[in-house]
């Protein structure tokens, strides 16, 4: 099976045959918490269908998974993990340090002031509570969406 489910790892998490702590998942694509995390909440979001580099990657794919992180980051700023800001980064090919060759966009939140947590976590690499870490994600989302169902209702009223 050339590039198939059984020789990819991103490929196993998205069919739900290798363990991944999931904050997000559609039919296209799924996100997950990164097992080696510069921050708190940093995440990942991969196409279900294995593409290996972005000449590989359907461009509506693409924008389907840039959305998905922008989502994400604006859920992460209201989450308790109470990011400032984010990086939204696609290392694309091993010269770009691509480590997975999977695509993936990286989804890391930023604090004002967070300069030696971030070296120390670029050094470390090491999961804090990832399941809390999560679930503070996935209420971020909710309330995103709540957020989005109240002004859909404002801009039918007015
Ligand atoms: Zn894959």
């Amino acid at each position: 099976m050339v590039g198939g489910v059984n020789d990819c790892v991103f490929c196993r998490i998205a069919a739900g045959q290798a363990p991944a702590t999931k904050v997000y998942e559609d039919d296209t694509l799924c996100a997950f918490l990164d097992i080696r995390p510069i921050a708190r909440g940093h995440t990942l979001v991969i196409p279900k269908r294995h593409a290996s580099e972005l000449a590989d990657l359907d461009a509506e794919v693409g924008a389907h998974i840039f959305r998905a992180g922008h989502r994400l980051a604006l859920a992460i700023r209201r989450s308790d993990l109470a990011a400032d800001g984010a990086h939204l980064v696609l290392n694309d090919g091993t010269a770009a340090f691509q480590t997975v060759p999977h695509i993936h966009l990286h989804v890391i939140p930023r604090r004002h002031g967070d300069k030696l947590s971030m070296a120390a976590g670029l050094l470390l690499r090491r999961p804090r509570d990832p399941q809390t870490t999560a679930a503070a994600i996935r209420a971020g989302i909710s309330a995103l969406e709540n957020e989005d169902e109240t002004s859909a209702e404002k801009g039918s009223k007015g």
